[in-house]
């Protein structure tokens, strides 16, 4: 199923769900039909298609990486806004309607979705469809107390933790460079190569004409260091100093996904969401992706729940193994560039 063939059949199930419930169509005809195509849609069920189009379309997004840019047009921020919505509302015309298989099938492939799809489907889809849950969760429909739903928001939450913010970059232990792939053997080069894996030596100096200076430059600037020439005496003398620049990039990204991530998890109203997250309330908010990892790992590879939150000490139920779904095979938990 494409992004538009899902976010379609998502906007008529929930339309058929409200002809019935305005009385545009009698209910039990509209509930029906609402059943039926539920059941059909939920074969193939799954956000990846919709996560990969917008980080396909989306490329410009001001993102958690530190990259300005322009803001979003009007057309993809609506369809951003409609598909979480959308996915909301099955939710909760599936807890009113007392269809828990489906919802468990619903729920059971978001959480897988979060682990394979791109990065982009936290901010895309599941949070707005967690943050819509949590404004129109009341005493009726029980959006809070139910254990699938429950489960749902400490499973996407704490991928979210762990897949989007990631650990802190760890500062390089000594100066030494890994070689990048496809790199010149000719003798410069490996003169070069040598410098730049010694674990110590910061600087070095290549005295030596034009034309070799020129190629050792192009392939040095591969490695984030910085050339300078030195045009004292002939030949000139190209100066290769390595940087810790790329930790410093990384590290920053680093800590403008964890602004980010703070801010969205901010927006829920907090006395739910402790109800919501039980055990797992703690951990999230505080980011401590340590304490998150080995759930969201059971999860990937054993395809069911722990029966316990971080803490291991609550009676939090154990709503059993998420049935039928694509089943993937490790964690994914990208380095910073
Ligand atoms: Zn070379």
């Amino acid at each position: 199923m494409n992004a538009k063939h899902t976010s379609f059949c998502m906007a008529y199930l929930v339309g058929m769900y409200n002809a019935g419930s305005s009385g545009k169509l009698p209910e039990n005809v509209a509930c029906t039909i609402f059943k039926d195509v539920l059941s059909d849609f939920l074969e193939d069920f799954t956000l990846a298609p919709l996560a990969q189009s917008f980080s396909t379309t989306n490329k410009r997004k001001p993102n958690s990486y530190g990259i300005q840019s322009a803001p979003l047009d009007n057309a993809i921020a609506s369809v951003d806004r409609r598909n979480g919505s959308l996915l909301a509302e099955l939710i909760l015309h599936c807890l009113s309607l007392g269809l828990e298989s489906e919802l468990d099938r619903l729920t059971g492939q978001i959480m897988i979705d979060t682990l394979e799809s791109p990065v982009n489907i936290f901010e895309d889809i599941c949070l707005p469809t967690l943050k819509l849950l949590v404004r129109k969760s009341d005493e009726k429909n029980n959006v809070v107390q139910n254990p699938v739903v429950q489960r749902l928001f400490q499973m996407v939450l704490s991928a979210f933790v762990v897949q989007f913010v990631r650990a802190e970059p760890a500062a390089p232990k000594n100066w030494s460079q890994p070689l990048v792939p496809g790199y010149c053997t000719c003798k410069d080069c490996m003169d070069m190569n040598s410098f730049l894996a010694h674990p110590s030596q910061q600087v070095s100096r290549f005295r030596m004409g034009e034309g070799r200076r020129r190629h050792l430059e192009s392939q040095a600037v591969r490695y984030g260091v910085k050339c300078d020439t030195d045009r004292s005496g002939s030949p000139h003398t190209l100066v290769i100093t390595k940087t810790r620049d790329s930790h410093k990039k990384a590290h920053l990204a680093w800590k403008t996904r964890r602004a980010d991530a703070k801010k969205h998890l901010n927006e829920f109203d907090q006395s739910t969401l402790r109800v919501l997250l039980s055990n797992w309330y703690d951990p999230i908010i505080a980011l401590a992706i340590g304490k998150l990892l080995p759930d969201v790992r059971s999860l990937t590879m054993n395809k069911s729940l722990p029966p316990l939150g971080p803490n291991r000490n609550s009676s939090n139920r154990d709503p059993g193994p998420i049935t039928k779904r694509k089943t993937p095979t490790e964690v994914i938990v990208p380095d910073d560039d």
